[in-house]
């Protein structure tokens, strides 16, 4: 009696390449917005990733009032 190991092939696991989410736009009027592009933009030249991370948030969370 002969064993042979079963071979599983597999299907090849592709993972969705993660890019970035688009970055949220400032909705125009809102000072809030304005604030945390501005904010943004002051990070993005000090290359301070968390805080744009924090921006990008914040400015999502304008369609809920932020
Ligand atoms: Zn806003």
């Amino acid at each position: 009696m002969t064993m042979e190991p079963d071979r599983w092939h597999e299907p090849t696991v592709t993972l969705p390449t993660r890019k970035e989410p688009p970055s949220p736009r400032p909705v125009a009027g809102c000072p809030e917005c304005a604030r945390l592009g501005q904010l943004r933009k002051a990070a993005a030249m000090e290359r301070d990733s968390s805080t744009i991370a924090d921006c990008n948030i914040l400015l999502r969370t304008h369609r809920t009032g932020h």
